[in-house]
């Protein structure tokens, strides 16, 4: 039906109006799946930088994968989704431990690896080794469900199979690189999320939203779970010029990243209880911020910052060690807890 006009066409428009984007211009595995891990979740302009400083940083599998955890951790801050950085960082040691840092080329072989499902897997195996596999993305399931009106949705395990046995169908056999490029593409480009540039659209004429006028209700997305609230009282336990911080251990939000002491409860409390359900003299306290907030993909964090200006009472076992101001820089850290450090003129 309109299978072909779709895909001949999106093909056309992204050889003519396609980005310079680094790693485009190349076949070389390791940077396209680098590109590929930071873009997800990410926009371009955002990420950008990011690939540009991994690359210098690590220009090979090898320099990544011999990196220290902190130093990688380090160039991923203000990302978010650090789970991403992680595994990054698990896969380039496995690349190099496993298969003498040579990318495996096969589909099936690369979704073994950490931190590569099915959309990375495909994307790797089709722009660096030309494997005829369909790369689905945000943009992707976004240009399908409006060009083809198609109204089951795309976070539904029937919707997904649908879209990807509808990309595969679609695929280009002898270009699936550029191919999945480009619908990507038109989706970052042409097709937004709002108000996408229909005027421009190349395959505008065969398109089911546009003749309906229902590009604002695709994709559809069936209800997710709710955003869940969480209040954290830090605190900052700091004297001589340096803050005390300690690494973040447990199976959480901000995994391996620095923060300050932290007592979580079900609403703000005034700092004076937090601070005596430690056993510590409200006299200590030396400051308390206003609340902070912070929005993460299922959380929302609502955080204050009380000052002790006497380390004296540092909670024992709790890990925290002194850094100074320009250690605490070095050091990995979640958003929210730079904001703060930079709000005092600490950083
Ligand atoms: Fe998207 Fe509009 Fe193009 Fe249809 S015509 S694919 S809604 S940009």
């Amino acid at each position: 039906m309109d299978s072909p006009f779709f895909a001949t066409n999106a093909l056309k428009w992204y050889d003519e109006n396609r980005r310079d984007l680094p790693w485009r211009n190349t076949s070389d595995p390791y940077r396209i799946w680098l590109s590929e891990i930071i873009l997800q979740q990410t926009r371009v302009q955002q990420g950008l930088p990011y690939y540009q400083r991994f690359i210098a940083a690590f220009p090979d599998v090898f320099r990544l994968a011999a990196a220290p955890p902190d130093k990688v951790l380090r160039l991923w801050e203000g990302l978010g989704y650090y789970t991403r950085a992680r595994n990054l960082h698990a896969c380039a040691r496995l690349v190099v431990q496993n298969h003498q840092g040579v990318f495996p080329s096969r589909y099936e072989d690369l979704l073994r690896l950490p931190g590569i499902g099915p959309y990375t897997a495909a994307a790797i195996a089709s722009m660096a080794f030309g494997q005829a596999v369909a790369a689905v993305d945000g943009n992707v399931y976004r240009v399908l469900a409006r060009f083809f009106g198609l109204e089951q949705p795309i976070n539904s395990p029937s919707g997904k199979r649908v879209f990807q046995k509808l990309a595969h169908e679609l695929l280009d056999r002898q270009r699936p690189g550029a191919y999945n490029q480009a619908v990507m593409e038109l989706g970052a480009l042409v097709c937004t999320p709002k108000n996408p540039a229909c005027h421009t659209c190349p395959v505008r004429s065969g398109c089911r939203a546009f003749q309906l006028n229902r590009w604002h209700k695709l994709p559809v997305k069936a209800q997710t779970r709710k955003i869940r609230t969480r209040y954290l009282h830090y605190l900052v336990f700091s004297g001589g010029n340096r803050v005390y911080m300690k690494k973040r251990k447990a199976r959480d939000i901000w995994q391996g990243l620095y923060d300050f002491y932290c007592v979580e409860t079900n609403r703000l409390q005034p700092a004076e209880k937090i601070v005596k359900s430690l056993g510590l003299r409200p006299g200590y306290i030396s400051g308390v911020s206003p609340a902070y907030r912070h929005q993460l993909t299922h959380q929302k964090i609502v955080a204050r910052f009380v000052v002790i200006g006497n380390p004296a009472g540092l909670p024992a076992d709790a890990g925290l060690r002194p850094y100074t101001p320009a250690q605490a820089a070095r050091l990995p850290k979640p958003v929210l807890i730079t904001r703060y450090l930079a709000d005092t003129g600490f950083l």
